[in-house]
């Protein structure tokens, strides 16, 4: 017979995670089970292994984590231990920024930032190591759902492997299946969520479908160059450092930033954000670093040497306005919730947003 979970969570990125590390702590007997379309915990906050060279690893979403100053009492409590013990290290003297003329200096930000050591899907495997009876949380990975459907007072969660998965509860950690962009990305006909109801049976829904709707989203592109342990890495005495390009540079290049992250046999990975809203303009990507960089010939040498190695598109993923309210985040009636950085006050954004909903989702279940 199938199991039947008291909490079905659909993904497993920061705001699943700290959704069901929370509501274990606080009533440890639930079974929980995060049903996930990627093959790593993490979502947007995850880590790669490079498919051809199984020694390179490194973090191909999120690069760094922002919080506002001061963090939030709930998100303090379960960042701290990760503080003390060095797996959140402060991060914003590795972080440059460059201006329009191309001149480098420390990178001047009102927010404390931090990367998650080593990698950053350590991060969601932390926060998840804070449950007290861990053996109730339930990872299914490579699964992708596109159909939900409430039946008797229960969930039927259907993905793409045939599984048929069954809880009392269910929380939405992402807007996918409930935003029309799901229709292109995952080639169905109509939004699951809309189809889980008739307009007018709950009026939460009804409500959270409609703000949802009107959620703008922006594209990222990951350039993943590699540069192999030569003469030219060993002089650069980096294990991590993270550049920012200036507003003007963004607005002409798409450039957001670029990372360089070390691996363990001394050779260097360098991940170049690219954001875009509609189209990305094809550009000559490594001739406009060698380029922006000419004048910096530690960094210049890099780039002489990088070969492009991957790409990652994260098609449609950052919300970035008009963020849905709390009060759209739990029905009671028909047992559903939601939670990540698709909702907030607008004044964070981002792991802030996506941690805030969850600990506030985690509050309201009565
Ligand atoms: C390249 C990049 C750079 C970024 N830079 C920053 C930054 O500098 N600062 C900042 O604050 N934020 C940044 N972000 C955003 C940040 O990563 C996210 O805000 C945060 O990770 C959101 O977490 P989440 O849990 O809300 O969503 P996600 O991490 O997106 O988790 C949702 C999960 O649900 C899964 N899922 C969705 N639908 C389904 C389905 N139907 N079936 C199965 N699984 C499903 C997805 O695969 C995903 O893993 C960046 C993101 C990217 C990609």
């Amino acid at each position: 017979m199938t199991n039947i979970y008291d909490f079905i969570v659909i993904g497993a990125g920061i705001s699943a995670c700290t959704f069901a590390s929370l509501l274990n702590k606080r009533s440890s007997d639930l079974s929980i089970l995060l049903v996930e379309h990627g093959s790593r915990i993490g979502g947007r906050a995850t880590t790669r292994k490079s498919r051809k060279n199984k020694i390179l690893e490194y973090d191909h979403g999120l690069p760094s984590i922002n919080f506002t100053e001061p963090i939030p009492e709930d998100i303090l409590k379960l960042i701290s231990p990760l503080i003390n013990s060095k797996k959140l290290i402060d991060i914003s003297k590795d972080i440059l920024l460059m201006n329009e003329f191309g001149y480098l200096n420390n990178a001047v930000s009102h927010d404390l930032i931090y990367r998650s050591s080593p990698l950053m899907l350590n991060f969601c495997e932390e926060i998840i190591c804070q449950s007290i009876n861990p053996q109730k949380i339930n990872f299914s990975f490579q699964t992708l759902i596109k159909s939900i459907k409430r039946r008797h007072d229960l969930w039927e969660i259907k993905a793409n492997n045939g599984k048929l998965f069954i809880s009392q509860n269910l929380i939405l950690s992402s807007s996918l299946i409930a935003h029309s962009r799901c229709l292109k990305i995952l080639n169905i006909n109509s939004i699951p969520l809309r189809d889980a109801f008739i307009p007018g049976k709950d009026k939460v829904v009804d409500a959270l479908l409609k703000e949802t709707g009107k959620l703008t989203y922006m594209m990222r592109k990951v350039y993943i160059f590699y540069v192999s342990n030569s003469s030219v890495v060993q002089k650069f005495n980096h294990q991590y450092l993270q550049i920012t390009f200036s507003k003007t540079i963004k607005e002409d290049l798409n450039f957001e930033r670029i990372i360089f992250q070390r691996q363990s046999d001394g050779s260097i990975i360098m991940l170049l954000h690219c954001s875009y809203i509609n189209n990305l303009p094809e550009i000559n990507i490594l001739k406009s670093l060698i380029s922006l960089f000419s004048t910096h010939k530690l960094f210049l040498d890099l780039f002489l040497e990088a070969r492009l190695i991957d790409t990652m598109d994260w098609r449609a993923s950052q919300p970035l306005d008009n963020l849905l309210p709390k009060e759209l985040q739990w029905s009671d009636s028909s047992k559903i919730g939601f939670c990540g950085d698709w909702f907030d006050l607008n004044i964070c954004g981002g792991v802030e947003s996506a941690m805030n909903s969850s600990i506030r989702l985690v509050k309201s279940l009565t």
